[in-house]
């Protein structure tokens, strides 16, 4: 097997002629792919236009993924929300402090409404091939670990839709302390959202592919990030789910970290005969020698990697998190995804 799907992530999408421009910049560089960061008010506000800058990409042969970017602070992503702003109540709520938190509960059912909807219009208005899962989370626990403990004091969600569903699938009140059942209750429900709207796509269209990227955790005994998603069997096991992504890794950790994450990605997404997607940091950050960058991808397909995909388009070239060279970023990550293609 090798990598046969090379992917750019591209937002600020809104005037079809000029997004047929930066697409054939993406053909340029070797990409078979764009990942289409559909925010909130691109969905509110732009939505005739989008079908359009789908088919434009397809015309140039590439094949387009939607990425519901940052939705409900649910997803990863820069971009503010639009659900947030109009509704006072169903947030993510901390375990300890009982504060309403600026993320949506995505267990609630007004929120699942919210994003089966976004997603189910794009899947019957815009044409595209399918979906991009994006870094779902809760809001904590994160990057906090112990190994003497739990990996953080706070958590979420505690709101009174996840005590009442805790109550009823286990008959008691949900702890504030982070107990193997709420543990349990949380990959759960965390995934339920996923599932049932990616089934719900697929009813409507069963050629739409989904991949769901979770954030690249080490998941050992002693390390997690315990944000709804790190049961990585769950995430890959999901019949509905195509392909097992892992996120972006930054360029400065160890190459045996790469390595770590990279294999351990394969053999949960093999397992569950999936496809594996491994991701390049393309924005913020650069190495400080670029040829690691083609180390890297030679990594991935020397491990069986099926999919490598970047964020983002000409290294962020413009915003605040642009890499220091962005658009020398952007160009040598074309050349290798040139190169791994044999083009
Ligand atoms: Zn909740």
């Amino acid at each position: 097997m090798s990598i046969t799907q090379t992917a750019i992530s591209y937002y600020g999408l809104g005037y079809v002629e000029h997004a047929r421009a930066d697409f054939q910049e993406m053909c340029d560089h070797g990409c078979t792919t764009v990942i289409l960061a559909v925010t909130e008010f691109d969905f509110d506000f732009w939505r005739p236009n989008i079908p359009a800058i789908v088919e434009a990409a397809h015309s140039l042969g590439l094949k387009v993924l939607l990425d519901p970017w940052g939705i409900g602070k649910f997803f990863g992503g820069e971009q503010v929300s639009k659900f947030l702003q109009d509704n006072t109540e169903n947030r993510q709520v901390s375990a300890l402090t009982g504060e309403k938190l600026p993320y949506a509960c995505f267990n609630t059912n007004s929120f699942r409404d919210y994003f089966r909807n976004f997603c189910l219009t794009l899947a019957r208005e815009a044409g595209a091939d399918g979906f991009f899962w994006d870094e779902p989370h809760y809001a904590f626990p994160k990057g906090i670990a112990s190994i003497t403990g739990g990996v953080a004091d706070d958590w979420t969600c505690r709101c009174p839709v996840c005590q009442k569903r805790f109550l009823d699938y286990y008959g008691h009140e949900m702890p504030k302390y982070l107990t193997n059942d709420v543990k349990q209750s949380r990959w759960r429900e965390a995934l339920a959202i996923l599932s049932d709207t990616s089934r719900a796509i697929k009813e409507l269209d069963a050629r739409q592919e989904i991949t769901c990227c979770v954030h690249a955790t080490q998941n050992s005994y002693y390390v997690t990030e315990l944000r709804g998603y790190d049961n990585w069997d769950a995430v890959a096991a999901c019949p509905y789910f195509d392909v097992f992504s892992t996120t972006i890794i930054n360029w400065a950790l160890p190459e045996s970290f790469f390595r770590e994450i990279t294999e351990r990605t394969v053999a949960f997404a093999h397992k569950y005969g999936k496809q594996a997607e491994r991701w390049l940091m393309g924005y913020y950050k650069q190495p400080a020698d670029f040829a690691q960058i083609d180390r890297i991808v030679d990594l991935y397909q020397e491990l069986g990697v099926d999919r490598i995909a970047a964020w983002t388009y000409r290294g962020g070239h413009g915003t605040v998190l642009a890499a220091p060279n962005a658009l020398e970023l952007w160009d040598r990550i074309g050349e290798n995804y040139k190169r791994i293609l044999g083009k």
